[in-house]
């Protein structure tokens, strides 16, 4: 019997429309791996903080870029929620990637043509064996431009605030409504506007609005596109 075929999906889309809250369920479903970009380029952003590369809102792209392969970003073993942590030279780096600081310079890092070329990289090294469910901005586009199948998430801006604030509001983390509206707006902006790889829809993908879908309909939507695509 030949063995299964395993696909590669690639999900896009703007900040906080649940790209990887749909990219984990179906990895569970399909039992293939899923891969968070976004955590690799805010690991990135942790590195030049903690190198004091930041300072005053300037980046020093130069030594950044000297440092870059010094920098050596994976995933972890699963923890108790399913999640696989990012570990940044060794250390399990999960909370700290998710602060207010790196969000509001990870858009910045990930236009520096050099750190996307690195992570880009070892990206398509992890989709080589298919059976990879990858999320971020350029998956489509750039990372996996043969993907089988191309997702791309959009949602009403004030409904992924929303979802966004409860979200660290579940985790304890007061940053106020309008901080993290202004931080996805911010975000969005600078993504699509970039030169290196901006945030686009890729011809052939499909489009899906999840403003006022939850996830099991997402998630019903998506295992109907693999279904007919592994038929
Ligand atoms: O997915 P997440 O919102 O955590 O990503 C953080 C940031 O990393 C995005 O706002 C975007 O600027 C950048 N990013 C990117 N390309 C990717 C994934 C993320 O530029 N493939």
């Amino acid at each position: 019997m030949s063995p299964k075929k395993r696909i590669n999906i690639a999900i896009d889309g703007y900040s906080a429309c649940g790209k990887s809250t749909l990219a984990k369920a179906l990895a569970k479903k399909l039992d293939y791996v899923f891969i968070d970009s976004g955590a690799m380029y805010r690991g990135v952003t942790l590195f030049a903080l903690e190198n004091n590369l930041i300072a005053a809102d300037k980046i020093a792209v130069p030594r950044l870029i000297e440092l870059i392969d010094s920098i050596t970003l994976s995933f972890g073993p699963f923890d108790d929620n399913g999640n696989r942590p990012l570990i940044l030279n060794g250390k399990n780096v999960a909370e700290e990637i998710r602060s207010l600081t790196v969000s509001q310079h990870v858009s910045e890092i990930a236009s520096i043509k050099e750190v996307r070329v690195a992570l880009v990289k070892q990206q398509q090294q992890i989709g080589e064996e298919g059976g990879v469910i990858m999320d971020g901005r350029d998956i489509g586009t750039v990372v996996f431009p043969t993907a089988e199948l191309k997702l791309f998430l959009t949602a009403d801006s004030h409904i992924r605030t929303q979802r966004r604030f409860d979200e660290m509001q579940a985790k304890g983390d007061s940053t106020s409504f309008e901080a993290i509206q202004e931080n996805l707006a911010h975000r969005d902006h600078l993504d699509v506007t970039r030169t290196e790889s901006p945030l686009k829809q890729a011809a052939d993908a499909i489009v899906l609005d999840n403003s006022f879908l939850n996830q099991e309909e997402q998630l019903a939507f998506v295992l109907k596109l693999v279904d007919s695509l592994l038929k």
